[in-house]
């Protein structure tokens, strides 16, 4: 008999199968999370910046979806082949409630075969509005940090946890970094850079599937993939806790050492910040 299915069936099946994933999320892989045409009116207010403190729930780049075994799960390989394509498919991406509240999709910037590729937390309002990492306050901050390197900002690569900004610049949330994770793995795997410089503890924590603070982990190399990581202080936290820029200053010496450039005295210390 004949087996033919004409348009109507196959707009049915797809139908069918978006109907299945929808339920899928709802009931299961991310209790909270609610599809984007409800989520406006479903996110909770903004809960103030905190400060940095001790860890928080765990959330990972490595286990994007909690495993149903012990088996660890099989990743798929990501479908990019370039930085283009992955801040293509971010612009238009809707796996989280964060789609309905963003101005601007941010993917990251910079050279695209950097030595060393720093990751932030997330877009704040500046970046939201400009699309770009890193343009605030704390972009300032990050670019005195990379020219006292003895380096100029278009030659690392910059690129945060979460391609879009949390309303009132809120943690991001374990699902929202849990649905960007391919973004920034299929970038890391892209860019191929010798360090990675996490800024801060959602960054940190999210890269290394780590709890501890940043204060904790901040100083040491870790691995993420085989790749150095080096963990330090967020360019925000800068601005506000002067003391630590030492410290955050000796952890960039330590990336200087490793790439071989040149140790310099001068600190990203500004006068007037
Ligand atoms: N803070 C971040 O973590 N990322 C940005 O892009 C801006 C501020």
């Amino acid at each position: 008999m004949s087996t033919l299915r004409g348009p109507q069936d196959q707009a049915a099946d797809i139908a069918r199968q978006a109907r299945e994933l929808l339920s899928q999320v709802r009931e299961s892989r991310w209790p909270g999370f609610e599809p984007p045409a409800a989520a406006a009116t479903t996110l909770k207010p903004a809960a103030p910046p905190r400060p940095p403190g001790p860890a928080r729930q765990r959330i990972s780049l490595r286990s994007a979806v909690p495993p149903a075994s012990a088996t660890p799960p099989r990743e798929e390989p990501h479908p990019w082949s370039s930085l283009e394509q992955i801040a293509q498919a971010v612009s238009t991406c809707t796996l989280c409630p964060l789609c309905a509240t963003r101005t601007r999709t941010v993917p990251g910037e910079g050279n695209p075969k950097p030595r060393l590729l720093f990751i932030g937390e997330a877009p704040g309002a500046d970046e939201d509005r400009l699309g770009r990492p890193f343009v605030g306050a704390a972009g300032k901050k990050l670019d005195d940090m990379i020219r006292a390197m003895g380096l100029a900002r278009d030659q690392v690569f910059i690129a945060n946890v979460l391609k879009c900004r949390p309303p009132g610049n809120r943690a991001p949330l374990p699902p929202e970094v849990a649905s960007c994770a391919p973004y920034l793995r299929a970038q890391i795997e892209l860019l191929g850079p010798q360090i990675i410089c996490t800024l801060g503890n959602p960054a940190t924590q999210a890269l290394l599937g780590v709890t501890e603070s940043i204060s904790r982990l901040r100083g040491r190399f870790a691995s993420y993939r085989g790749t150095p990581v080096m963990p330090t202080f967020h360019p925000s936290y800068l601005l506000r806790s002067p003391a630590d820029r030492k410290l955050s200053w000796q952890d960039l010496q330590q990336i200087m050492q490793r790439l071989g450039l040149p140790l310099r005295s001068q600190s990203p210390t500004r006068e007037n910040d």
